[in-house]
């Protein structure tokens, strides 16, 4: 079987494929000011390019692929690339899942699921009707609870849910979000925010640490650590001490930086190749595609790219430079 390893010995097995730069909410940790003159459409990959490409990522070890964006449900029918992507389940593919902002899943959940999607992580930052609106820039919460409802029923299980605390908004509510993981058995992801929002607006005293929202669900609900090999897994998990339903990860990048166990890379949805969330450079596998290279040609392209892996990111060094892309842009 082939691997992808960079120059660092670590094997890449996830790839996250962004569909679109567009997004319908305005999260001030990400696009607070509206999505920037977005690429024009003959810059960006083709349903038929990503289906090539994800094929040959398969053949050189991908298992994992994620559909992200932006707001990956903006682009006209995925039910299409969920449906192209699933045949390489035959090639080593194991796992196909979508991130999601929760707001088109209502009517859609069940056609993803019948195109052939395992599992959505839909992000949700509040479980208050003011705060969600303050933070997403949009008063759709409702929608959204009746999304991961959608999802739930159409059995894309296990249903993972994206909160990014960001002090001074949601952090009061870190144990409600692990009270709504036992009630409703999905798996809570608490994420430390990034600088990787468009307004350049992220402070360090604005995170809330991995730590401190351990120490908030502890407190009301004790929790154990799951005895699972962390390997390139982003998260520290935790199983509720009383066996209720549900699970609690703690995604703390910041303040825990996990990049010697990373094994991702991204494609952006005008076919760049970002080898790190916090790349200050991106490689075109579009233009390489397009250039009519042959299909070994492209193998050494990415292999290449691969290999130029950052060791870490910087972003607890003196002179760290936000990129200039944001979350929505990179594909989160
Ligand atoms: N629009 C979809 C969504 O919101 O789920 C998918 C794309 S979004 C960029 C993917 C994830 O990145 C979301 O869970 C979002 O909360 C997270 N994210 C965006 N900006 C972030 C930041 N500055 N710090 C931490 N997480 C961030
Ligand atoms: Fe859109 Fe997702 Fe970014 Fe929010 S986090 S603005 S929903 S892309």
């Amino acid at each position: 079987m082939s691997v992808l390893r960079d120059s660092f010995g670590r094997a890449i097995r996830d790839l996250r494929v962004s569909l679109t730069d567009r997004c319908n909410f305005r999260c001030f940790y990400c696009l607070p000011h509206g999505e920037p003159p977005i690429a024009p459409k003959e810059k960006m990959l083709s349903y038929e390019e990503i289906e090539y490409v994800c094929g040959i990522f398969v053949s050189l070890g991908i298992e994992k692929l994620r559909l992200t964006g932006g707001e990956p449900m903006m682009r006209r029918d995925i039910e299409t690339i969920i449906r192209k992507l699933v045949k390489f389940k035959a090639d080593g593919l194991q796992d196909l899942a979508l991130t999601t902002n929760g707001y088109f899943l209502p009517d859609r959940a069940r056609g993803l699921k019948s195109a052939g999607l395992d599992r959505v992580t839909i992000s949700l930052d509040s479980l208050k009707r003011n705060v969600f609106k303050q933070m997403t820039g949009v008063d759709v919460l409702e929608k959204v609870l009746a999304g991961i409802a959608a999802a739930k029923d159409a059995g894309l299980d296990p249903i993972k849910i994206n909160a990014v605390i960001v002090r001074g908004h949601n952090e009061d509510e870190v144990a409600d979000f692990a009270a709504f993981a036992r009630e409703h058995d999905v798996k809570m992801r608490f994420i430390e925010f990034m600088p990787l929002d468009s307004g350049h607006e992220w402070d360090r005293k604005d995170v809330f640490s991995g730590r401190e929202i351990y120490d908030r669900i502890n407190e009301r609900f004790p929790l154990v650590k799951l005895d699972v090999k962390r390997g390139s897994e982003t998260s520290a998990r935790y199983r509720f001490a009383d066996g209720a339903a549900g699970e609690i990860g703690i995604i703390a990048p910041v303040t825990e930086p996990f990049c010697g166990a990373c094994s991702r890379i991204r494609l952006t949805a005008d076919g760049q190749i970002r080898t790190c969330l916090f790349s200050t450079v991106e490689h075109s596998l579009r233009d390489v595609v397009r250039s009519g290279a042959t299909r070994e040609e492209i193998v050494e392209f990415i292999e290449s790219v691969v290999y130029k892996k950052e060791p870490r990111h910087f972003i607890n060094d003196p002179g760290f430079v936000a990129p200039s892309r944001s979350m929505s842009f990179i594909g989160g």
